[in-house]
């Protein structure tokens, strides 16, 4: 039988991590078929709440599940870990400067980079979850020097998967004939949701928002003023709505992370959006951790190249690029890099 695939899970107490666990240990995210052994990684005040989540766990009698660990210590979780989900980190307190928020949660992810270079395997695989995340992953993958940068990611799936939703309701389509729809830059307010490349059915969605709207300068204002700010502002409205944060969905959108980076992106549903160093592609400082179009070949991310930037696009992605460096520039400022 097949050696099991380490997963350790960070906050694994929390709303996310519940949501996680149960599907990880169903064989959705690797496969129905690989055996995983998971490691629950929380602060002392969460274990209780972990501790609960692997007595649960053992309830539901997965067969794939070949163990689960519990612990605070950060150097036993990230032992031999082949994939890390990086979803534990410090919220945003009433009153906490920018600058608090990035401190605090350095003082997480640096530490858990450092126990990933120290004990990870070869082939180790990080996705950060917890905010402000790309720079969070950006300080983790400075603490570990021996893993190759590009191992370290960032979750801006949920970003697409919500573009995806909302431009089928726009369409009045179901979301599996849509595809090439990109988010760039940071997981934040300023990230740019771009439908520019994105067709339904192989034909170019631009015209037929255009055709559903009454033109091309109606579209792109329902693009600049409706569709942009609904799906960087989801959060806020799940909040609203549901009386609490989305948890199913950003659990689910980890899940298809992890699942596209492991198994690849397939050919005919075209790209998806990853967070990951940019290579200086489409004029993003190399080094930065921001979303891109991806696609994953042979369990490697790589940049969908060559794609046209519109003026509309280059102004947005330039935006929250600024922004990204900007919160590199605090972190390197706190000494956190
Ligand atoms: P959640 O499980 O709901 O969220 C965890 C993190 O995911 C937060 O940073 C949150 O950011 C982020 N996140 C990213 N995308 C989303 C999204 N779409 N919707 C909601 N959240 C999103 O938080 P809980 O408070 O329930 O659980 C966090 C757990 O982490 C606690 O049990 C705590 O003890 C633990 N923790 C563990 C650490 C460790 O293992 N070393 C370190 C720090 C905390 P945002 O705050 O911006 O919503």
């Amino acid at each position: 039988s097949q050696t099991p695939v380490t997963v350790t899970l960070t906050g694994a107490g929390g709303q996310i991590g519940y949501a996680l666990l149960f599907r990880i240990a169903s064989g959705q995210m690797l496969g129905a078929d690989v055996p995983v052994r998971l490691r629950l990684l929380e602060i002392p005040q969460g274990l209780k709440a972990a501790e609960g989540a692997a007595l649960e766990l053992q309830d539901a009698a997965f067969p794939l599940l070949a163990g689960v660990d519990v612990t605070d210590d950060a150097t036993a979780a990230f032992d031999g870990v082949n994939v890390a989900l990086l979803v534990g980190a410090r919220p945003r307190g009433p009153g906490m400067e920018r600058a608090d928020l990035l401190a605090a949660n350095g003082g997480i992810f640096g530490p858990q980079g450092a126990a990933i270079n120290a004990g990870a395997a070869d082939d180790v695989r990080v996705v950060v979850v917890g905010n402000p995340a790309n720079t969070n992953a950006l300080i983790a993958s400075a603490h570990a020097p021996d893993v190759p940068a590009e191992r370290f990611t960032a979750l801006t799936r949920l970003d697409h998967n919500r573009a995806l939703g909302q431009l089928a309701a726009a369409l009045d389509a179901p979301v599996g004939g849509l595809r090439d729809v990109t988010i760039w830059g940071n997981h934040s307010a300023s990230q740019y949701p771009d439908v520019s490349h994105a067709t339904l059915d192989g034909a170019p969605v631009l015209p037929l928002l255009a055709e559903r709207l009454g033109g091309a300068d109606a579209a792109e204002r329902w693009l600049a003023e409706e569709f942009i700010p609904r799906v960087a502002k989801r959060g806020a409205e799940i909040i609203e709505v549901r009386g609490s944060s989305s948890v199913g969905s950003a659990a689910s959108a980890t899940i298809d992370h992890v699942r596209d980076w492991v198994g690849g992106t397939s050919p005919g549903a075209g790209w998806t959006s990853v967070a990951l160093p940019s290579d200086g592609s489409y004029g993003v400082p190399e080094g930065l951790i921001s979303s891109f179009p991806v696609e994953s070949v042979d369990g490697q991310l790589r940049i969908v190249q060559g794609l046209a930037v519109s003026k509309f696009s280059r102004a947005r992605i330039d935006a929250s690029v600024a922004e990204l460096a900007g919160e590199r520039d605090a972190v390197r400022a706190l000494g956190l890099l």
